[in-house]
């Protein structure tokens, strides 16, 4: 089973937290390993999990998640050209 990025995204958060079932953890992991896209943004969710847990009052900035997935079009029109 191959699934593509976009759900790939959808699944990150959870993989983080590993509340993923086994099956779906190992097709995202999979796709991770050759998706250069996918991992960038699962270290920078990952760093942004890590901000959070040390300060509870930290929030992301105004349109944080709308410039990230601007930004992850951008890339994805660029690769596939
Ligand atoms: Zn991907």
């Amino acid at each position: 089973m191959v699934i593509e990025c976009k759900h790939v995204w959808n699944y990150i958060s959870e993989y983080l937290d590993g509340t993923l079932p086994e099956e779906t953890r190992t097709i995202v992991q999979r796709h991770l390993e050759h998706c250069e896209i996918c991992s960038a943004i699962l270290d920078s969710t990952r760093n942004i999990i890590i901000l959070t847990a040390d300060d509870r009052v930290f929030e992301l900035p105004v349109g944080f998640s709308e410039r990230l997935h601007a930004r992850i079009d951008l890339e994805l029109a660029e690769t596939e050209r």
